[in-house]
């Protein structure tokens, strides 16, 4: 997770003067621009990287589907494959290889950049009421405005799914039919779940009722770790139903959702759900009583 990757640079490198190159050669211009500067401070903006310098360049990062980070301690191992950047300073060492974008900005063009992001929920300066105006005039469903980097920056596949099934909306809900209470609602499980994630460095989703414990099964083994109520979950019984999880392609990315508690139009929030639910899915459910 990126927020997590500003934390550990700025830990490992901030205030510290840092030598910048690339072996690989790529960004050999960028390096030269940014090479024996101070690293002032790190921060994520969605999924994207800036290590900001005291001379008030820029060094913006996206790691895309393939970037990785190595870093380490003294000494600086000889490189290794494709490293596109490599920062050292007396006490750290650092590769980036295949990121999507790897380049060094100046304010404007960082401003720029932020300027077509939209509202990060890890961010306390995040503006949801942005992003809900966007939802809100959209006939898209809400599933592709989540992924949408430009209407929610950072969200990602996995927390879109999860946060819709919690939500108990069908992703191919259009966007303009979410209300303000239920996007509120969806912003503020949104944020503490990836809050969390960042905190334990893991996603998990499930309310504690569904937890392997509290239901006696097996833990979830998959690549990411953490327990999931529909996410690669195809096939399987949802947690709170036991109707079978459906999959199908949606914006170009796989979604994942319960047919019975995302019903096309909202009938229950599934069990388990913290309280406080919206007006709307209390009158709702109130009907199919
Ligand atoms: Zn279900």
């Amino acid at each position: 997770m990126i927020h997590r990757l500003a934390a550990h640079h700025r830990e490992l490198f901030a205030g510290r003067p840092v030598e910048v190159s690339s072996p690989q050669g790529r960004f050999g211009a960028g390096a030269a621009r940014l090479t024996g500067h101070t690293l002032a401070d790190t921060e994520a903006v969605g999924k994207h990287l800036l290590h900001h310098f005291d001379t008030g360049l820029t060094l913006h990062i996206h790691l895309g589907l393939y970037g990785r980070f190595t870093d380490g301690a003294p000494p600086v191992p000889a490189p290794t494959g494709q490293v596109r950047m490599r920062m050292t300073s007396d006490r750290h060492w650092l590769d980036l290889r295949g990121p999507a974008a790897c380049e060094a900005l100046d304010a404007g063009e960082v401003e720029v950049l932020r300027s077509r992001l939209g509202a990060d929920p890890l961010r306390d300066d995040a503006d949801p009421a942005r992003a809900f105006e966007r939802l809100s005039g959209s006939t898209r469903p809400v599933f592709a405005l989540l992924m949408d980097q430009s209407i929610v920056a950072g969200c990602g596949l996995i927390y879109a799914n999860e946060v819709l099934f919690r939500a108990g909306l069908a992703p191919t809900l259009a966007g303009r039919l979410v209300t303000r209470t239920g996007w509120d609602e969806m912003w503020a499980d949104l944020r503490a779940l990836m809050k969390e994630g960042v905190a334990q460095g893991r996603i998990d989703t499930v309310h504690t009722a569904h937890t392997p414990e509290a239901m006696r099964r097996a833990p979830r083994v998959d690549r990411h770790g953490g327990e999931v109520y529909v996410y690669r979950r195809a096939g399987q019984a949802c947690y709170v139903c036991g109707t079978a999880i459906e999959r199908g392609p949606l914006a170009g990315r796989n979604l994942y959702w319960c047919p019975t508690c995302q019903p096309i139009r909202p009938v229950r929030r599934p069990a388990g759900s913290r309280a406080g639910s919206s007006p709307r899915a209390r009158g709702a459910a109130a009907r199919t009583r």
